[in-house]
């Protein structure tokens, strides 16, 4: 997981700033391919497959399924912050 530091891509969660060194390098992996759709042949692409989700968003985005984007979690949480109703 170096690759993405341990922030969540839809809400910009770090635990490490939230909690301190007890949630350092903290994080859900999300697989937005789920992993019973990859074939025998698929190559997994760790930076177009995986992304760091804070444990609230990963809990949302599977909500659905197939599960919520993270473009659809961020739109989700701007609508929320600019106080427009769900
Ligand atoms: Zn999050
Ligand atoms: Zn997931």
């Amino acid at each position: 997981m170096k690759h993405f530091g341990h922030k969540c891509e839809a809400c910009d969660l770090s635990y490490e700033e939230r909690y301190g060194p007890i949630g350092a390098d903290l994080i859900h992996v999300h697989h937005v391919m789920p992993l019973s759709q990859i074939g025998e042949r698929y190559q997994a692409d760790p930076i177009r497959d995986l992304v760091p989700l804070c444990a609230n968003c990963h809990h949302v985005a599977h909500r659905r399924n197939p599960p919520y984007t993270v473009a659809e979690l961020r739109t989700a949480l701007a609508e929320q912050a600019d106080g427009v109703p769900a």
